[in-house]
């Protein structure tokens, strides 16, 4: 900013501080501070948004449909983005005000609930900032993923009402709200735009969220009681479609409502489509050109709905025969899936879709005949297309009606993608092996390296010579020059020294516990979820603990053990495992033999914002999930990016980070998915259980009262899981026994490793040297090139 610029600023600032509040400036609150702030960037990008708006509003597009957008805070991104960090910081500096009270005064938009929602946030981030034209499309969700406390153990969950104070990031565009209709309903979908700026190129990109309202407004003439009554309940039943966001990772809801949101959010977005393709496209328009402009995402199952909707509004309220629209669809629609957990695969009940749109449940029954008889004609048996029914039992599979009809399936790591053709969509891959493709998931550098690692940031740019880096992460690679550099390896050490430093004081003020900066930092964070095994590793910390115990002066080097991630509300055994957690820090934190060497923390309410203080401050990565279970992981990428070390199984994008980074400069270890495959049903925990007495004590002390806290039943369902199965299963589903030995060497390896400081600093330089290819621009750009055939001009290839 130029000096008139600047001072423009200030005086906008001062002048939108006054307009929201009658305090004097001295007496102004972070609340109004932040207000004044933002509403002064939202007028900034005004022109630009508006003119990006203008110049793409005929030109080709990808919508990206996503049920889920994890965006966290937004005012120092927009900043960051716009360039204007240092100078807003220091403008703000000279009248007085304090930033980072205010930075930290933002409610995070946490409209998601973990990694697939926090992928879209990354995607239009690095949309934005390649010049791609893609849109978002998703839900205003009054309340986001809940904000969790621990109270006495337990996980203790609280509405997340974000837009309580009013949602400085996003402007309500009445004139296009559409009209959904449900079976028994009709609501408003209202669009709130977002704005989404690209890194210092002039490019605003749009976040279009829809909110339900009532479809008439409040009738005030009613005014019988009866009839308020109706009114008002009315108004929340259309308010509750939107009401709340799902708190289901990896879990189907499966309730009416969820599927009413889905649908809700696909119909105003394919309306809204449709309605701007006749306004701003030409005017000899065909529908047959559709999709020559307009390439539909599908961020996982929730979104599928899109398809029958698109189908629906072209038949019903264009004139367009059955056949030609679906022709259009399997033009216009491609589909990532993330998962290959089988609980998480969306199937609805056909009465709960006929519910929502009995006509849309029509038109999936037409595409499924149409399934049907083309595979008959193939020569196919009633029983062989069975796998491939859209509706088989009175059941939608929704990732089938994806298949069918889109022209692209990704995965979103190799191994994913390989386990998609080989086994999950196995019988899809033979017959349409062309649509089967690889995107690995990629993280924004802008938020999770630039913005969250200030220090690191200026280190790099200091190394390279240039900020190039920040638009071609690629550029990392030239860090690897240092890499017998003393000096720069001594500098990168006390970065992360800083790091941890900082994050000691933050866990000290929010939760309380003293944590030592010099001890090895070893955090896992991410949703609670067996698969991702964070019983694992707090098994792994009661092996220690009573080893140290054993034998205080052993040699050991002193570590901080991190965990945090929230459990669905109704996952009961992730609950119990948050709890293990919970008691097994406060017997090891309060046990003065061990706590000089030993700590377990789990950080409260973990969320984007506290992960953009966690990641910089990482020694140690936990990414354990059972080999074949995690898609992709892209926590794994934020460490990474921040120099801590993988300690991981090959699973996901692990495999990709050692291929890049190398085996030796991480921790591997734990069996392979070819080993679990080959063991799956000769598997017998027990065994391990008896053979191993580390494992048996540690297992035992799950039902010894030692961490009970006088409810002895307390663990008794995860020590039931692991050696004593209930119900036919096997047990030890996620093989943590079979890991365990595995798993404590590698720990072993860390220990020895960390006291050889050059070493270890060097490995973390050649980590972040080798992140470049886990740049969310990376994957956009794969996207754009191999399924949406967009270019960065105008859109048409
Ligand atoms: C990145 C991120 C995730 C995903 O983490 P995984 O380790 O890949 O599961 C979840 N939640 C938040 C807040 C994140 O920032």
């Amino acid at each position: 900013m130029d000096k008139l610029k600047k001072n423009k600023f200030v005086d906008n600032y001062i002048e939108n501080l006054q307009r929201i509040t009658l305090k004097s400036f001295e007496d102004t609150s972070d609340r109004d501070r932040y207000k004044a702030l933002s509403d002064t960037i939202m007028e900034l990008i005004n022109e630009e948004w508006r003119e990006c708006k203008r110049k793409t509003r005929n030109q080709r597009k990808a919508y990206y449909f996503s049920a889920e957008f994890l965006i966290g805070r937004s005012l120092g991104n927009n900043l960051i983005n716009l360039g204007i960090y240092d100078e807003v910081k220091e403008l703000l500096d000279e009248i007085g005000i304090d930033f980072e009270s205010i930075e930290n005064y933002e409610d995070d938009a946490a409209l998601g609930n973990g990694g697939l929602g926090r992928l879209a946030a990354c995607f239009m981030d690095s949309a934005a900032s390649q010049n791609l034209n893609m849109y978002g499309y998703g839900v205003r969700y009054r309340e986001g993923i809940f904000k969790q406390s621990i109270k006495n153990g337990f996980q203790v969950e609280q509405g997340d009402s974000w837009l309580k104070d009013g949602d400085a990031w996003s402007i309500r565009v009445d004139s296009d709200s559409k009209i959904v209709k449900f079976r028994d309903q009709q609501v408003k979908a209202v669009p709130f735009d977002m704005p989404v700026l690209g890194y210092q190129n002039g490019v605003v990109n749009t976040l279009r969220l829809w909110q339900s309202e009532p479809f008439q407004e409040f009738d005030f003439q009613k005014f019988n009681n009866y009839e308020y009554d109706q009114a008002v309940s009315e108004k929340n039943r259309a308010e509750d479609i939107t009401r709340v966001l799902y708190p289901n990772d990896m879990q189907r809801a499966g309730k009416l409502l969820r599927l009413k949101q889905q649908y809700f959010f696909c119909s105003a977005s394919i309306q809204d489509m449709v309605d701007k393709y006749k306004k701003y496209y030409p005017e000899d328009l065909k529908f047959e050109d559709f999709a020559k402009y307009h390439i539909i995402q599908l961020n996982d199952t929730h979104p599928i709905m899109a398809i029958p909707e698109l189908i629906r509004v072209l038949v019903d309220e264009n004139g367009i025969f059955f056949e030609d629209a679906l022709s259009i669809a399997r033009k216009v629609f491609a589909f990532t899936n993330h998962t290959v957990l089988q609980e998480a695969l969306e199937k609805w009940s056909k009465d709960i879709v006929q519910e929502v749109s009995p006509r849309c449940m029509e038109i999936i029954e037409k595409i499924n005949d149409k399934l049907v008889k083309e595979f008959k004609a193939k020569g196919l048996s009633e029983e062989s297309i069975d796998p491939y029914r859209i509706v088989r039992y009175d059941q939608v599979h929704m990732a089938n009606l994806a298949i069918y009809v889109g022209f692209s399936v990704n995965g979103v790591a190799e191994i994913h993608t390989k386990i998609l053709k080989g086994e999950t969509f196995n019988h899809w891959y033979k017959c349409y092996p062309e649509k089967f493709n690889n995107k690995t998931n990629g993280i924004t550098p802008r938020r999770w390296l630039v913005y969250a690692n200030r220090d690191l940031s200026d280190f790099i740019s200091r190394k390279l010579g240039n900020e190039d880096w920040k638009y071609n992460l690629d550029l990392l690679k030239g860090l690897e020059k240092y890499k017998e550099d003393d000096e720069t390896l001594n500098e990168l050490w006390d970065i992360k020294q800083k790091k941890k430093r900082d994050l000691a004081k933050y866990i000290l003020d929010t939760e309380g516990i003293k944590i030592d900066p010099e001890s090895i930092f070893d955090i896992q964070v991410k949703r609670i979820h067996e698969y991702k095994r964070q019983h694992l590793n707090i098994l792994h910390v009661i092996y220690l603990y009573h080893k140290l115990k054993a034998n205080p002066d052993m040699d050991f080097y002193p570590t901080t053990f991190i965990f945090g991630g929230k459990a669905a509300p109704g996952y009961f055994r992730a609950k119990g495992i948050i709890k293990l957690i919970n008691e097994v820090a406060r017997v090891v934190n309060n046990d003065s033999d061990v706590n000089k060497k030993m700590k377990v923390v789990f950080i409260q309410n973990y969320r984007v914002s506290y992960g953009e203080k966690l990641f910089p401050a990482a020694d140690i990565s936990e990414q354990i999930s059972t080999a074949g279970k995690e898609a992709s992981g892209t926590g794994n990428m934020k460490f990474m990016l921040n120099g801590a070390l993988t300690l991981g199984t090959l699973d996901g994008a692990n495999i990709e980070i050692y291929d890049r980074a190398g085996e030796e400069n991480n921790f591997r270890f734990g069996a392979t998915v070819d080993e679990l495959n080959q063991i799956a049903s000769t598997y017998n925990p027990v065994e391990y259980y008896r053979k191993d007495p580390d494992i048996s004590d540690v297992v035992d002390s799950l039902v010894s009262g030692e961490f009970n806290d006088n409810d002895s039943y307390m663990f008794l369902d995860i020590y039931n899981e692991l050696v004593n199965p209930q119900g036919g299963s096997r047990g030890d589903q996620y093989y943590l026994l079979k890991d365990f030995a595995s798993y404590k060497k590698a720990h072993e390896r860390i220990n020895e490793a960390y006291r050889d400081k050059l070493d270890w600093s060097r490995k973390m330089l050649i980590n972040i040297a080798n992140a470049g290819f886990f740049s969310s621009d990376r994957t956009i750009l794969n996207y754009a090139d191999d399924i949406w055939k967009i270019d960065k001009e105008d859109g048409l290839k």
